[in-house]
């Protein structure tokens, strides 16, 4: 949606969360004209797109506890970025390539030549497969076939045997060398910035509770009331959506579309480091994380060492709901080769977070173009955003910015037609 092109019939619409998702729609919304209100529970902006400072060895380190690598393809969280004027910094390492010290038989170039043959025999399935049952069926080497599970499954911070195979991504499959950015001094300035753009508009510390229906249009119902609207965006996590814990009168083939959708779950581990290391990426196929070190906004390496968990029962076995300690445990043996800092460690535990609930979607075995398109497809005026209506970039900053403009364009033709 371009600048500069008003709408002929301005609507009053509500944004549900001011993620990227919601931000997104919300600033092209209002660009069209339109009357915007975001509604959001947090009492900050971003969602899961969190930046955060420490201070370690008198020097101030930008860390992401959420989102983090910007990869290849990501068109309009780039396009955004220059409009507000804000540098990607590369990362100096790969997001993709990983080694793995517990398989020793493993090197990356085999985990590549691995994940380059389950990616093309993905494309070939012609009947629904779980990643385990593809693994099974190509019958690799047992220490690569281990690599490339525990590497899938980290990324998609959820087991192989409940992941549709057909799907199985680039960004979560591939073990082969690309670069990967973050926005200097923080993916979350991005939020920000969308978020200064409609400033007034922005309602903090307020979470919706239920959308219904009326002959007058929708009302969001607040703990400060009621608000009326003639369309709304609804930009949360999917699962709180299947929850119900967001009230919204769903249709059965809304809610069988979200049912396709497997929620993946991921923390995060920040530990410091005496020094400024090299670049790295290490990965524990057994307990299902991964750790780098990583330049930032100066091509510098930032003396910390960043992890991310995925997958439920490996979080419980690192006991993350406990606290840092036994992760930061395991951190400091697979990484021998890093000075650690005394001071703490900051964990952040997606799945316990209230307005989450997890880390991010994927698409369960047999997920269909026709459930793409219900979870597009509006109910009534109550229009989808977040990144799990994206096909093409689920579980991705990208696809939430995309889905939001999708959103977007969908109201302001709704609004149009409706003149
Ligand atoms: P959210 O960011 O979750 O926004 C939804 C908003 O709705 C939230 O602010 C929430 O507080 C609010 N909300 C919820 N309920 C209510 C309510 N009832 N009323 C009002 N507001 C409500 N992506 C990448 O591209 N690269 C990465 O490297 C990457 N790493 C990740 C690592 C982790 C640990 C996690 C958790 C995610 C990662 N992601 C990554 C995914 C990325 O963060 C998400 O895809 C994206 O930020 C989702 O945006 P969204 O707008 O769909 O949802």
């Amino acid at each position: 949606m371009a600048r500069g092109h008003s709408s002929p019939n301005p609507a009053r619409i509500a944004v549900i969360g001011a993620g990227f998702g919601g931000l997104s729609a919300a600033v092209l919304l209002r660009r069209r004209g339109h009357s915007v209100q975001v509604f959001e529970a947090r009492d900050r902006v971003g969602g899961r797109v969190w930046s955060d400072t420490l201070d370690i060895e008198d020097e101030r380190v930008v860390i992401e506890r959420g989102a983090e690598f910007i990869l290849g393809g990501y068109d309009l969280l780039r396009e955004f970025c220059a409009t507000f004027g804000l540098a990607l910094a590369d990362s100096g390492m790969s997001y993709y390539v990983r080694e793995c010290p517990e398989l020793p038989g493993v090197t990356t170039q085999t985990l590549a030549a691995f994940g380059a043959r389950a990616m093309q025999a993905a494309q070939r399935l012609t009947r629904p497969t779980s990643i385990t049952a593809l693994l099974d069926e190509l019958d690799d080497d047992p220490d690569n076939r281990a690599a490339l599970q525990a590497r899938i499954e980290i990324s998609a911070a959820v087991g192989a045997d409940v992941l549709d195979a057909s799907g199985i991504l680039f960004n979560v499959g591939s073990a082969e060398p690309a670069r990967s950015w973050r926005i200097a001094g923080g993916n979350q300035r991005l939020a920000h910035a969308l978020a200064a753009e409609i400033a007034d508009h922005i309602t903090l510390s307020c979470a919706v509770t239920a959308i219904t229906t009326t002959d007058e249009g929708l009302t969001v119902s607040t703990a400060h009331g009621g608000h009326r609207f003639d369309y709304v965006v609804v930009a949360v996590p999917f699962n709180l959506l299947q929850q119900g814990r967001l009230e919204i009168d769903l249709p059965a083939w809304k809610l069988a579309a979200l049912s396709r959708l497997v929620q993946g779950n991921a923390a995060k581990l920040h530990l410091p480091l005496r020094t400024s290391p090299p670049t790295s990426a290490v990965m524990s196929a057994r307990d299902r994380f991964w750790t780098w070190t990583a330049n930032d906004g100066d091509a510098k390496v930032s003396p910390i060492l960043n992890c991310f968990g995925g997958h439920l029962d490996f979080l419980n076995k690192l006991q993350v709901e406990r606290g840092p300690d036994t992760w930061a445990q395991r951190a400091r043996e697979l990484r021998p080769d890093l000075e650690f800092g005394d001071t703490g460690a900051t964990l952040t535990a997606w799945h316990v977070d209230p307005w989450a609930r997890g880390a991010y979607a994927n698409h369960a075995p047999g997920f269909s173009p026709a459930d793409a398109d219900a979870l597009t497809t509006p109910v009534g005026n109550i229009f989808f955003a977040g990144e799990y209506t994206d096909p093409d970039n689920i579980g991705l900053m990208e696809g939430a910015l995309r889905s939001g403009r999708r959103a977007a364009e969908q109201i302001d033709h709704a609004a149009a037609a409706r003149g």
